[in-house]
């Protein structure tokens, strides 16, 4: 490459939005830090735009708004507040790529205002293609707009997709580690513990994507990710269990050919490869040895014990608004869960009564989705009551 690459990190006070630093921080000449957000969490904003210096921060929390302004007032910074502002603040002209790291449906509106400004997208916040896929694949075509998988599966069939532009997939397999309760029974379920669902085997992420890997509710939203990322029909997707996270995911060809890409559980590596595409640049993250993973091994998931990964498959069929109200269901389950309000199995019970109740529509518009995604809320919020 041979300018650097302004990126904005939209959520960088997060688990993908602290690796998309330190990629960037270990590349130099390739990227510069242009914008970082965050919710909630101003210290961290704070630390890392004194250490960045980038042109702008956000912090969506508009009462921490005079704090951060305080902090970084010596600093050439500007600094802006509110969910609105995240959305102006993608546009500028000088940002040349945005990582979207915020988590869920709050990431929707800004990733829409980037693609809007003809942004190019290393998208980690699946929820926004599994919320408005349809909505979002089809401005990013109309703007001439790439959207880089940041999500390691993604990431992998993407890299096997590398040089097969004129050949068709026959198949993707998304491979899932089977999270923290592989193999247990709704009997143990009944009973487990959120610090139990928190403790992820291979990967540290944010709460509510490891939540989402114990429920298997996070390969449901990779399914439907991947359906939108890779033009593909339901049936040509297929989970497969991988419990060493090795192997991040699989392109069958028409000629039944199979390419797979491996690597240690390493979120940097399918960072690192959706800002710099098409380039792959020298790093010294750790390399794999066969011989510390003799084994690699594959199983069935248990989707009847594991419901969310059937209604996920189930809301992708159904398709129209009904993503939309699984994510919306699943969002305020996990929140409910993380806040001892319900049982770990009650939230397949949530998103699947939200999936009952809300009325269908079947080829929403923006205004839809964010109608759906309230009147969800609302419902699930009365299966709390
Ligand atoms: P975290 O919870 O660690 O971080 C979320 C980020 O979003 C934080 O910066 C947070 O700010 C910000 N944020 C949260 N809510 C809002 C809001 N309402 N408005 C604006 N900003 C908000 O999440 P992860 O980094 O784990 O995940 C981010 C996304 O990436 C998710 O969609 C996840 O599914 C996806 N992903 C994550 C992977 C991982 O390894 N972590 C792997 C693959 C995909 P604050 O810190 O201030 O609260």
């Amino acid at each position: 490459m041979k300018t650097r690459k302004h990126i904005a990190i939209l959520g960088s006070t997060g688990s993908i939005g602290q690796q998309a630093l330190e990629v960037i921080e270990s590349q130099p000449d390739h990227f510069v830090v242009e914008v970082l957000t965050a919710n909630g969490n101003a210290d961290l904003l704070i630390k890392q735009a004194i250490h960045f210096k980038p042109n702008a921060v956000v912090i969506a929390d508009e009462k921490k708004y005079q704090h951060v302004k305080n902090l970084l007032s010596k600093y050439d910074i500007k600094v802006f507040a509110g969910n609105e502002s995240i959305s102006q603040v993608v546009q500028m002209a000088s940002i040349d790529l945005v990582v979207t790291a915020i988590v869920g449906y709050a990431g929707l509106q800004s990733t829409l205002s980037a693609i809007n400004a003809g942004k190019q997208i290393a998208l980690a916040n699946k929820e926004t293609l599994v919320v408005a896929g349809e909505l979002v694949t089809t401005l990013a075509k109309e703007k001439g707009v790439n959207i880089y998988p940041v999500d390691s599966e993604h990431s992998a069939i993407f890299q096997c997709l590398a040089g097969e532009f004129h050949n068709p997939i026959e198949k993707i397999y998304l491979t899932a580690s089977g999270g923290p309760f592989r193999g247990k029974d709704s009997n143990f379920l009944a009973s487990v513990t959120k610090e139990q669902a928190l403790k992820h085997p291979n990967w540290s992420m944010g709460a509510k994507i490891t939540v989402d890997s114990a429920t298997l509710m996070n390969k449901g939203l990779e399914v439907i990710e991947a359906k939108w990322l890779f033009g593909l029909d339901p049936k040509q997707i297929d989970v497969v269990i991988h419990p060493q996270s090795i192997i991040h995911s699989i392109v069958q060809f028409k000629d039944g050919s199979m390419k797979a890409q491996m690597g240690l559980p390493d979120m940097k590596l399918p960072i690192q490869y959706a800002m710099a595409y098409p380039h792959r640049l020298a790093s010294s993250f750790p390399r794999f040895n066969f011989l510390d993973h003799p084994q690699l091994t594959f199983e069935q998931p248990d989707k009847k014990t594991f419901r969310n990964l059937s209604l996920a498959f189930e809301a992708m069929k159904v398709a129209g608004n009904m993503p939309c109200i699984m994510n919306a269901a699943n969002e305020e389950a996990v929140s409910a869960f993380l806040s001892d309000k319900i049982k770990f199995l009650q939230i397949s019970d949530m998103v699947e009564k939200c999936m009952k109740k809300i009325s269908f529509i079947n080829k929403p518009s923006y205004e839809d989705y964010v109608a759906t995604d309230r009147e969800t809320r609302v419902i699930a919020q009365e299966f709390l009551s």
